[in-house]
């Protein structure tokens, strides 16, 4: 299994899995490739919503 952000090998027992906005499970090895991958979905145009809450005026 691959970090869904990085590519790095996650060994068994060890990272976490997320599902996504679509269902998928993403597998990551470290919260910081969670939080890289999630900020730049977040960042794009489809989630209107989102940025309406992020200071959009
Ligand atoms: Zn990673």
């Amino acid at each position: 299994m691959k970090c869904a952000f990085c590519s790095k090998a996650i060994e068994e027992g060890t990272g976490m899995m997320v599902v996504d906005r679509n269902g998928k499970l993403l597998p990551f090895d470290s919260t910081k490739c969670e939080k890289n991958m999630l900020k730049l979905n977040r960042d794009s145009r489809d989630f209107k919503w989102a940025n309406n809450q992020s200071g959009r005026k």
